[in-house]
């Protein structure tokens, strides 16, 4: 089969099921009206599938179990903004599908259709994983304490994201990826700063927390202009920082700050941490004050493993050309909870160049309530994940 014909076949039928759930868009782990929208269109596929009670995740089967297992993965959940793109499918609540999620999930709907009519000529099984909260607070992580990579075992994966990334050059419908780590790993920081507070006329009485805060917040900038090796990526972004309640005069007891931390890769990740901690913890003794430190462990890199990688490559170079496929080795520093499954299983994921501009004549980015994305190719989305299943189950 050439999943790029039987894709291009059904591509009407791929964008009207991105604009109805377009329509719909839900957020988290519990998607009620997106979760029936796709078990409705499977069940007019006439392809069983399983659920779960503590999220909406669904899980599809498909082939016959001889042979190996392939999981393609798709995320389903939108992002709490209001959109402000005019169409006939623009979201009917206060959410929006602003990172393409809606796209994912018509794509892998795409293959669900194209595999099942030719599920006797599969060399082994496709697992279609559809999963709630990829924007938080994860699906990933609770679907594979559910099992999805078991009974039967999965022995690799293949996902995808829309990409929009500015300024390479790249044309609509062209195939991104890289080796190694894609994404970065992806954690928040909460901490605290206690001072001692009183009069703003009296510092000398007082351990003033907002001073601290000051020279925590430069110190922490260090690591990463300092510590972390050139050619390795981190990022600490510290993105609220609050203390007193309006007054000029008044040192407050506490500082709070919450932040971002993103790193390329799991070494960088621990020697991060590691003096993120020894920073705070030196910083404040200096100054005499006390502090509190709590990492909220988020999302691990996406690793693309090198053989999976050739094989991707190698099944979009025949499927779309030389030309439409581009590798690229810059480190971008999003966070993606897929990475919960490549950490368990080798595979790859890559992105599908596809953005459109706003009424403005501008492209905007992901998670912007000017996102538009050219939805008239989204048949290659479904062919490359189809036909990269195809191709592996026959390697
Ligand atoms: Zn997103
Ligand atoms: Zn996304």
């Amino acid at each position: 089969m050439n999943a790029l014909t039987l894709a291009k076949e059904i591509a009407d039928e791929i964008t009207g099921w991105r604009r109805d759930l377009h329509r719909i868009p839900e957020i988290g782990l519990n998607l009620p009206k997106t979760a029936a929208y796709v078990t409705a269109r499977l069940d007019e596929m006439g392809i069983s599938y399983q659920l779960f009670e503590r999220h909406s995740g669904i899980v599809v089967l498909l082939g016959k179990p001889t042979g190996k297992t392939i999981a393609l993965r798709a995320d389903m959940d939108a992002l709490p903004i209001k959109e402000l793109v005019e169409s006939d499918f623009k979201s009917e609540n206060e959410y929006m599908h602003a990172c393409g999620h809606d796209a994912h999930t018509a794509m892998l709907l795409g293959v669900a259709k194209i595999l099942k009519a030719h599920e006797d000529e599969l060399n082994g099984q496709v697992k279609l994983l559809f999963q709630p909260a990829e924007e938080g607070p994860g699906g990933a992580a609770p679907m594979i304490e559910d099992g999805v990579l078991e009974n039967p075992k999965v022995d690799a994966i293949l996902a995808l994201h829309c990409d929009r990334t500015p300024g390479m050059g790249y044309q609509n419908g062209d195939m991104l990826v890289k080796y190694g780590n894609i994404t970065a790993a992806d954690d928040q920081i909460d901490i605290r700063i206690f001072g001692k507070g009183g009069h703003g006329a009296q510092p000398h009485l007082c351990v003033d927390p907002v001073a601290v805060a000051a020279l925590v917040i430069n110190n922490l900038q260090y690591i990463i202009s300092r510590e972390v090796k050139p050619g390795k990526a981190a990022v600490i972004t510290l993105a609220t920082v609050q203390a007193g309640r309006g007054a000029e005069n008044i040192i407050p007891d506490e500082v709070y700050i919450r932040g971002t931390v993103r790193n390329s890769d799991m070494e960088t990740r621990a020697f991060v941490f590691q003096r993120i901690d020894e920073i705070l913890k030196g910083t404040c003794m200096a100054m005499r004050a006390d502090y509190e430190l709590k990492f909220d462990y988020g999302y691990p890199p996406v690793f693309n493993e090198q053989s999976m990688t050739d094989g991707m490559i190698a099944t979009a170079k025949n499927l779309l050309g030389d030309d439409k496929v581009k590798l690229y080795t810059e480190q971008a520093m999003g966070g993606e909870d897929a990475g919960f499954f490549y950490q368990k299983v080798p595979g790859c994921f890559f992105r599908l160049y596809n953005p459109a501009p706003f009424v403005d004549g501008e492209i905007y980015p992901g998670h912007n309530a000017r996102f538009v994305l050219d939805d008239s190719i989204l048949y290659e989305g479904t062919a490359l994940l189809a036909q990269g299943a195809v191709d592996f189950l026959n390697r």
